[in-house]
């Protein structure tokens, strides 16, 4: 079975991830969305918080899974027996750090590759930093983030985001 994983932090997952999703599901039999538990960065939402979205927010999608992870992402790929990360691209500030990701991954194991997906023109300036900063400041959400993360972001704001 031809399985594509998604990794990212998905802090949360916004509109741009979901039009990334809906489109691997289908070109790919499985995706497996793989929620990274990076130590490297400060999440607003905690790990299961942020599975819990992606799961709302999917489950119109049957061939997708969630997953979490820590740790190299070429790991978690052999384990599950998979040979295709794939990545979204917004703008050129994009590309350097997703070909620098990219390259050491295929050093790491030449038999995983980096795929690259564009963000659609109706998308592409979505992040979820953006997001954060609209729903803190009380901006309106919808359009850019499912319903479940309009719900978790407005309660977040009410607790002091
Ligand atoms: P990161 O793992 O770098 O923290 P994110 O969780 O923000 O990444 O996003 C996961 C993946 O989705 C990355 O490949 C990112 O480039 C991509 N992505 C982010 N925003 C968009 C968007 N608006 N449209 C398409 N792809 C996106």
């Amino acid at each position: 079975m031809k399985t594509a994983v998604y990794p990212g932090s998905f802090d949360p997952i916004h509109t741009g991830h979901v039009d990334i999703i809906e489109r691997l599901a289908q070109l790919y039999e499985r995706v497996i969305v793989l929620v990274s538990e990076s130590t490297q960065k400060q999440h607003l939402f905690s790990i299961d918080d942020r599975i819990d979205l992606v799961r709302q927010s999917l489950k119109h999608l049957k061939n997708v899974e969630v997953d979490s992870h820590q740790g190299l992402t070429v790991d978690y790929m052999q384990n599950k027996k998979a040979s295709v990360i794939i990545r979204g691209l917004r703008a050129v500030v994009d590309f350097e750090y997703e070909m620098t990701m990219a390259s050491m991954n295929k050093k790491l194991n030449k038999e995983i590759h980096t795929l690259l997906m564009f963000a659609s023109p109706e998308h592409y300036y979505i992040s979820s930093r953006g997001v954060k900063e609209i729903a803190k400041h009380g901006g309106e959400l919808r359009g850019f983030v499912p319903e479940p993360v309009i719900i978790a972001l407005r309660s977040r704001v009410g607790r002091g985001l």
